[in-house]
């Protein structure tokens, strides 16, 4: 049996970002050049797993299109009918630097849905995990704005409808994109049924948010783990974040599953982040994760495609993911492995921000769930 799904639909590659001139606070006359999030990364993921046989390995999951009432639990009906309203003409910005053509309307409800139907289908036993390879990417954006080329909060989404089913009440996010998952939080802020969690360049994107101290409010108050990491951190600083931050917490919260806002940008060869992660990195994350799940919530884990712009390196470390998800081996040998040396160990800088986030957010999480019992 196939034990890990996987969503795609080629019309995800069909949201069109113009030209990365359009959204840059630039003025005067330069050459135009492509948007960085474009379809490229993506399709070229597929086709390295379609090239060596991999997606058959995988369960393919029909994408479907999230309804209007699914999308305005996260977002207000207005946003929703000025996004639509733009697609149905020429298209236009959903707010900050997010750019859409016509018909995005349409695949961004088609990106929430592949994330809601990969995760019912873990839900319904038909699989235990599964990688969504969904765009526009969806953890920047907020109840009424899009933001940092995400339209719809895919993964918001996605949590708020599986938390209807009578046997799912504590959902957990782990973000591990390179820039802070800052729409996601404000969902959830003061939302105990779901613990999100950030691994971040500090200070990238939105620059001002993603501290350790904001750490939830009202009722969810010490459910909201921000990491923001130093720049320069490899694949060191993220195992020591997970191993002393998110597996912690996953272990005290106990969640009915968990999601994963997969963004690939944390890697080395990225464009907009400062990162130095290799295919590798990404897959012992996703390990711990699997192994995680599996102790925790019966191996219910949906990792859902976000951010990463090397067109070159993209497809390596999602692959290293789902080989990681499903037991699976591709074939893929990633040539820049070798690229790894002792600055990828954790760094003494690296170790001080990560010993402050836990000081920041272990003990009130454990306080806040004992005072919950
Ligand atoms: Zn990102």
């Amino acid at each position: 049996m196939k034990s890990t799904g996987f969503v795609w639909h080629e019309k995800y590659m069909w949201h069109d970002t113009g030209n990365a001139l359009g959204v840059l606070p630039v003025s005067g006359d330069f050459q135009p050049w492509t948007h960085f999030e474009n379809a490229e990364t993506k399709r070229r993921l597929k086709n390295l797993m379609d090239a060596y046989g991999f997606t058959q390995k995988l369960k393919s999951i029909e994408p479907v299109y999230a309804s209007v009432d699914q999308v305005c639990r996260v977002h207000k009906p207005d946003y929703v009918a000025h996004i639509k309203a733009l697609s149905a003409d020429k298209g236009g910005n959903a707010g900050e630097s997010t750019p859409f053509g016509p018909g995005s309307y349409e695949i961004a409800l088609l990106a929430a849905g592949g994330a809601i139907a990969a995760g019912n289908a873990i839900l319904d036993g038909e699989i235990k995990n599964a990688y969504a390879l969904i765009r526009p990417c969806g953890h920047h954006a907020e109840a009424d704005r899009g933001r940092g080329f995400c339209i719809f909060a895919n993964v918001a989404i996605a949590a708020k409808e599986f938390l209807l089913r009578d046997n799912i009440n504590k959902l957990a996010v782990v973000d591990w994109d390179v820039h802070h998952g800052n729409g996601t939080e404000s969902v959830f802020y003061n939302d105990p049924s779901v613990l999100t969690i950030s691994l971040h360049e500090d200070s990238l994107y939105p620059y001002n948010t993603g501290t350790i101290n904001d750490r939830g409010d009202g009722d969810g108050e010490g459910y909201n783990i921000n990491i923001p990491l130093p720049p320069g951190c490899g694949g060191g600083a993220y195992k020591q974040a997970f191993e002393s931050i998110v597996l912690p917490a996953l272990n005290l919260y106990q969640p009915d599953m968990i999601l994963v806002a997969n963004g690939l940008d944390a890697s080395t060869w990225d464009p907009l982040g400062h990162m130095m992660l290799l295919s590798n990195h990404y897959r012992h994350m996703a390990t711990a994760l699997v192994n995680a799940a599996e102790s925790l919530c019966d191996g219910r884990l949906l990792v859902c495609h976000e951010g990463g712009y090397s067109a070159g390196y993209v497809p390596f470390c999602g692959i290293a993911i789902m080989e990681a998800l499903s037991g699976e081996e591709s074939g893929v040998i990633d040539p820049f492995s070798r690229y790894e040396n002792h600055w990828h160990d954790v760094q003494a800088n690296q170790q001080a921000a990560i010993a402050a986030a836990r000081d920041a957010s272990l003990e009130l999480l454990e306080a806040k769930l004992r005072s919950a019992v």
